[in-house]
């Protein structure tokens, strides 16, 4: 991102001196579907941001200017409300929970601009929402804390895009740290930095450009299916409250019995809650052949057992899973679409896309994007 010319255009369309935030889309290394099962999530920020140029205003009003949508959009601090812009929601839902929370805050000019692929899984809303919330905090003086500014965006999606999402992605964007994934503990929010270092190698996203339909009323059935199995554990087992509580042994005795498709699910969960420790502690010791194994046991479970990915994704992953230099490789998100992510041998990289895009235009008539990400330092201010 070319900073100079932001701050230009900044200037070109507010006519005053702009702040620029910059807060990073996401990848998750390891744990899907754990995070409303009470366990853990290792993601970590990119090197693909959104970047927001802000300046106070005098007065009470929002003005808004997107580069990507060439687009502006005018408000005001007393009478903000829900648009038919999608991506002026993300900052007027955040202006909103900030306001809503008792702050004063003053009108403001803000010029957007970023690099993170829409829709494609990386988590731009997030990266957009935090943005924002820095902005805001930093203009208004309002000193909240790093933790409730990923809280205050991860609400404004929920309210203002009406996604109801954990919180990994807002988490991810405001404490990334570069070289490091995080590990964070869904329950009592405690996280911890783990070292990610790729000698030699690199995390490639093959994104497959689709979002099939099924993706929601999926999710909404494995959630009631995660619950429903903690319902039966309990009724042997008070002190179990999620997932994150059992063990395969609680669930061979309690669940398979009642009901194998319930059964099957919830082994997934909680075999992938495992996984997530076993590779916290690989990376710890640098073990990224472990790490490869455990992503590739993630995806076999989410296509097989908890049945949320879709031909797209498992055509790419079992295309690279036996390739010496594709060291470990699983669909990332929900699932029905997005991106797989790859740790892929630098060296081989760029005949693996060319080779891969092909096969898939010609399995699905779809175009492959691919993009080379780094880990990242989370939100933070540019002077
Ligand atoms: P994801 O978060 O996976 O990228 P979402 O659908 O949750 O996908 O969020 C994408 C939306 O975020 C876009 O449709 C747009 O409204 C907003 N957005 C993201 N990046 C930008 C950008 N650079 N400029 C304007 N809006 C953006
Ligand atoms: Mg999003």
């Amino acid at each position: 991102m070319d900073i100079e010319r932001l701050r230009k255009a900044f200037r070109d369309v507010f006519q005053t001196e702009p702040v620029l935030v910059k807060s990073p889309g996401r990848i998750n290394i390891i744990g899907e579907h754990t995070d409303y099962n009470e366990g853990f999530v290792m993601p970590a920020a990119i090197n693909k941001a959104i970047y927001v140029a802000v300046s106070k205003r005098e007065d009470d009003e929002i003005h808004l200017y997107s580069e990507s949508y060439q687009a502006s959009y005018q408000s005001s601090v007393a009478a903000i409300e829900i648009s038919d812009l999608g991506w002026a929601n993300y900052v007027l839902g955040v202006a909103d929970q900030i306001v809503k929370r008792g702050y004063k805050i003053a009108g403001f000019n803000l010029y957007l601009d970023g690099n993170v692929p829409l829709g494609a899984g990386l988590s731009s809303s997030a990266a957009l929402e935090c943005a924002t919330a820095f902005a805001i905090d930093y203009l208004n003086d309002l000193q909240i804390s790093q933790m409730d500014l990923a809280l205050i965006s991860q609400k404004a999606e929920h309210v203002f895009a009406g996604v109801n999402c954990g919180i990994m992605d807002q988490f991810a964007s405001v404490f990334g740290k570069k070289d490091h994934a995080v590990l964070l503990d869904c329950r009592s929010m405690e996280y911890e930095y783990i070292p990610l270092k790729l000698d030699g190698y690199k995390f490639v996203l093959l994104n497959t450009n689709v979002k099939h339909s099924l993706a929601d009323s999926a999710y909404n059935k494995r959630r009631l299916q995660c619950e429903q199995g903690v319902a039966w554990i309990k009724m042997h087992h008070p002190e179990v409250n999620s997932l994150r509580d059992a063990d395969l042994k609680i669930l061979k005795d309690y669940v398979e019995p009642k009901d194998t498709e319930v059964y099957q699910k919830c082994k997934f969960v909680v075999e992938e809650i495992a996984r997530i420790q076993q590779a916290a502690a690989a990376l710890k010791q640098g073990n990224l052949v472990a790490l490869g194994e455990l992503m590739l046991a993630t995806h076999e479970g989410l296509s097989k057992e908890y049945e949320v990915s879709c031909k797209e994704l498992d055509f790419l992953v079992n295309y690279v899973k036996n390739l010496d230099y594709v060291l470990g490789a699983r669909m990332m998100g929900g699932g029905f679409g997005g991106c797989t992510i790859n740790i892929v041998k630098d060296e081989e990289i760029d005949s693996l896309i060319a080779t891969v895009s092909t096969l898939y235009s010609k399995e699905f008539g779809l175009t492959l994007d691919t993009y080379i990400v780094e880990t990242a330092n989370g939100s933070e201010l540019i002077a």
